[in-house]
């Protein structure tokens, strides 16, 4: 390729107005638009070219040091850039040639939010979701033209969706191209749009889908169903539909990881003397053992009755961390028993041990020193 300066005729140390000139001079004589002989578009897009690189401080640089191709593709890239700098931008849309639009685009993706309970969690639920979108109008089966009829030629651009005008310029009188406003663009015109989609190829329609959230979703995880967005204008493809996920909170339980936590409240006698209960998981109930001599802070760990996890199929486990209630009303005899009680044990005197922040930050810590 010939020396970008030696095309556009000018010195190596010609400054931004003279490159411009001596470009406007030579677009002037070549743009195929004015001339058109093969030899002169051919040149004419030497000459872009060499403009669109020298016209660009840091592109300029460049090639001075050596590099042209490294950048813009090394083709005629900025070729539409600089036509509509000088012929503005009715200059641009398609350019020369463009074909027409297409109907048919690709339909929005759907955001359709869902609220789990933590029991739908730990196994995973099914869902019907109303999600109200565009749908494929089934009269016209996205063709947007009435039963037996169907798109015509545009009269105006002969179905290539541009027209072609006569302007005034700094070049003179040349042709530019812009979008055929009569089929706006489309190259076809729908003389008789169907009657129940307006023409549009597609109707607002709210539909029931029905979904498997997997187990172990958190709030927030967001479920991706290709293809089930809205169809698009002409019955262009569908987006995709998003489900978000909120769980609700737990009375009772909350969750770590895959494992649930609760706080179970046991009587100081039963914390003393032991004893069999029953709790009610959420999947149902689980007999548990109290051992003699349980302590607050204790955590009794009921294996794989926690969340399954998104990915993979060992339960997480629920821990139940314990909390002894000290009884706060004693009748004379009570307190008598009591009293006796603490007469015939050597009780230790109250001691100082590290501050805990409440039993759940205790229960906790205990999880992560596991
Ligand atoms: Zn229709
Ligand atoms: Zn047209």
């Amino acid at each position: 390729m010939a020396d970008h300066y030696e095309v556009l005729g000018v010195s190596r140390e010609a400054s931004p107005e003279e490159i411009k000139k001596a470009y406007r001079r030579l677009a002037r004589q070549l743009h195929p638009d004015v001339n058109p002989s093969a030899d002169a578009e051919e040149k004419f897009k030497e000459v872009t070219h060499a403009y669109d690189v020298l016209s660009d401080p840091e592109q300029r640089r460049r090639y001075d040091m050596g590099g042209d191709d490294a950048f813009g593709g090394g083709g005629f890239g900025g070729f539409g850039d600089i036509f509509e700098t000088f012929f503005g931008a009715a200059a641009g849309g398609g350019g020369r040639g463009g074909r027409p639009r297409s109907r048919r685009e690709r339909g929005q993706d759907a955001l359709v939010r869902v609220t789990l309970e933590l029991g739908d969690v730990i196994f995973g639920v099914h869902r019907d979701i109303e999600v109200d979108t565009a749908v494929l109008c089934e009269t016209c089966q996205g063709s947007c033209c009435a039963p037996g009829t169907s798109p015509q030629t545009c009269d105006i651009c002969h179905g290539t969706g541009h027209v072609q005008r006569q302007v005034r310029s700094l070049l003179g009188n040349v042709l530019t191209t812009q979008p055929c406003n009569v089929c706006q663009g489309y190259g076809t015109t729908i003389p008789s749009p169907c009657a129940t989609c307006a023409g549009q190829g597609r109707v607002r329609s709210r539909r029931t889908v029905g979904l498997d959230i997997p187990a172990g979703v958190e709030t927030g995880l967001r479920l991706q169903l290709p293809g089930s967005g809205e169809v698009g204008p002409a019955g262009g493809p569908n987006g995709d539909l998003y489900i978000e996920v909120t769980v609700a909170p737990n009375a009772a339980f909350s969750r770590d990881g895959d494992d649930l936590l609760a706080t179970l409240e046991v009587s100081m006698t039963d914390a003393i003397l032991g004893t069999e209960t029953r709790i009610e998981s959420l999947d149902g109930p689980v007999d548990l053992e109290i051992r003699p001599g349980l302590q607050s802070g204790d955590v009794l760990t009921i294996k794989e009755r926690g969340i399954t996890p998104l990915r993979g199929s060992r339960r997480g486990d629920l821990r139940v961390g314990v909390q002894v209630v000290t009884p706060t009303r004693l009748d004379a005899k009570q307190r008598a028993l009591i009293e006796d009680f603490a007469a015939r044990t050597k009780a230790p005197t109250p001691k100082l041990a590290e501050f805990q922040q409440g039993l759940f930050s205790k229960l906790r810590d205990r999880f992560r020193s596991h």
